[in-house]
């Protein structure tokens, strides 16, 4: 694997890597990426996603991180052809459940 003509090497094309990738190469880095897998294979290509932080900490950060992460997609979704849309939806239980924490005022 030639990584010579690169100034990062970012190893996985799941949504984490291929996302810190850009942003290096925004950051005019010279960037490689490295996968066992290609782009098709990772979680999450292509399924539908409920947005939340999901068994993340620490809180304080997670709510911030959430919400720019939020900020992001909606951004994206006004976009052509970014492969994201956004779509209401209904989180339903059997059981009496408390909101998610990222949705609970603050
Ligand atoms: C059934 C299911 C439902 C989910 N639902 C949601 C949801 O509703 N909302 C949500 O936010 N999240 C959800 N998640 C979680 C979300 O999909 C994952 O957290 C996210 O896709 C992980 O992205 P990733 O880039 O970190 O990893 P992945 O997409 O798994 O990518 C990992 C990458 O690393 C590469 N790799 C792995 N090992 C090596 C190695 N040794 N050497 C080189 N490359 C390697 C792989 O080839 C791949 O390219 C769900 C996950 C599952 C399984």
């Amino acid at each position: 694997m030639r990584t010579d003509d690169a100034d990062v090497l970012v190893i996985g094309a799941g949504v984490s890597g291929l996302t810190t990738a850009v942003r290096l190469a925004e950051a005019d880095l010279r960037v490689r990426i490295w996968s066992a897998d290609p782009a098709e294979a990772t979680t999450c290509f292509a399924g539908g996603a409920m947005w939340g932080p999901y068994l993340v900490e620490p809180l304080d950060k997670v709510r911030i991180w959430s919400r720019q992460t939020l900020d992001e997609l909606r951004k994206l979704a006004r976009q052509p052809n970014m492969g994201v849309r956004l779509v209401a939806g209904i989180e339903a239980s059997r059981m009496p459940a408390e909101p998610p924490e990222c949705q609970r005022p603050v």
